[in-house]
């Protein structure tokens, strides 16, 4: 098996959790041995979240999915943003969010659940009130953590371990854009991002009116 960072291991991911016998767990309630927390912080694109949140639906896995209310990269007050906010509703999934610090936006669209986006050790573990902090105990412990960070994974593609059913529970964070675009290296994914995004600002003008002939 390759650890490709592609749809098709994503979905691997997935299936190896199953034969490993673990269950797909929310943040609602503190880990429990056999929980796999599927965590996947929305950066730049909520297309390739609701690709990502397609297959997982079709898999049978539920996830939670950190929002950003301030990102350069996305509205999620936008028509678009409201539809894949329902969207992520509609297949199952758990919507919390990818705050800034210092702000905390909480409202009715998200669970009570928070993650820092790049988090400076200061405040990443610090409780938060009214929420669940995704990286404060019990959810995280070093153990129990993998992530996808720039397409490397610390400790190795948790595939084998997952299967084998290594891990007494584990908060697995992953980042839908690096699963959804093509490329080698990191570069290369976001360049093949920009180039989907630009098609798509292409019909986000035409609809905007503005007059492309
Ligand atoms: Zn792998
Ligand atoms: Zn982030």
């Amino acid at each position: 098996m390759s650890c490709a960072f592609d749809l098709a291991h994503y979905r691997e991911l997935l299936d190896a959790a199953k034969a490993g016998g673990y269950r797909f767990a929310t943040f609602d309630r503190e880990p429990q041995p056999g929980d796999v927390f599927l965590r996947h912080d929305v950066d730049l694109s909520l297309e390739a979240a609701l690709r990502l949140a397609e297959l997982e639906a079709d898999a049978e896995a539920q996830a939670t999915y950190f929002l950003m209310t301030r990102s350069v990269f996305y509205n999620l007050a936008s028509e678009e943003g409201e539809r894949a906010l329902a969207r992520l509703r509609a297949l199952g999934h758990r919507v919390g969010h990818h705050a800034v610090h210092p702000h905390v936006d909480l409202d009715a669209r998200f669970d009570p659940v928070v993650a820092w986006h790049n988090p400076d050790p200061e405040f990443m573990s610090a409780s938060i009130e009214g929420a669940v902090n995704v990286m404060s105990e019990p959810w995280f412990s070093r153990d129990h953590y993998r992530s996808d960070s720039n397409r490397h994974w610390r400790s190795g593609c948790p595939h084998a371990a997952l299967a084998q059913g290594k891990l007494e529970w584990v908060q697995l964070l992953t980042h839908p854009e690096i699963w959804v675009h093509p490329g080698e290296t990191m570069r290369e994914t976001m360049l093949a991002m920009l180039d989907a995004e630009r098609a798509r600002d292409l019909e986000r003008l035409a609809a905007d009116r503005i007059d492309l002939t």
